[in-house]
């Protein structure tokens, strides 16, 4: 299905959300820390538990939505609908089941129609973390409500 396009203004000052899946969290915490100093310029938003130990673990400070399994994929797919997160860092785990399988599929597909930077690993996040465009407005281009 072709849809149309708008330009949509994304300030310097990013909103990125970040989940990781429970084998993953240490991933996402030592990635995190190690690229303190640079998040900090930034909001962050996070799914229940990975928001809580991002903030335990470096005082970042990070809205904290549901539980990943509660609804927090489902929260974070509807702000980025909104045209609220401009980056998603999402470690999510390719060795185990999870039991919101559908909700991740969700989120990722929801990434991608939104037009939003998703690093699903270490490597995605350095790449994404040391563009230009993570300090500097960027136009983003995103589907049209009018058809
Ligand atoms: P959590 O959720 O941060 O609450 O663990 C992540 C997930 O499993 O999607």
């Amino acid at each position: 299905m072709a849809i149309s396009e708008v330009e949509m203004a994304v300030p310097a000052k990013k909103t990125i959300a970040l989940v990781a899946h429970d084998n993953m969290k240490d991933e996402l915490l030592e990635w995190v820390s190690a690229h303190k100093d640079e998040l900090a310029h930034h909001t962050l938003i996070g799914t229940g538990t990975t928001g809580r130990l991002v903030n335990e673990q470096t005082g970042l400070a990070v809205e904290r939505l549901r539980s990943g399994p509660l609804g927090g994929d489902q929260q974070i797919g509807a702000r980025i609908s909104e045209g609220e997160v401009d980056v998603l860092l999402f470690f999510w785990d390719p060795l185990e089941p999870q039991p919101h399988d559908p909700d991740i599929k969700a989120l990722l597909r929801i990434a991608v129609v939104w037009n939003i930077p998703v690093a699903c690993n270490r490597a995605s996040a350095d790449f994404i973390m040391s563009s230009p465009h993570m300090n500097i407005a960027y136009v983003r281009r995103v589907p049209s409500h009018d058809r």
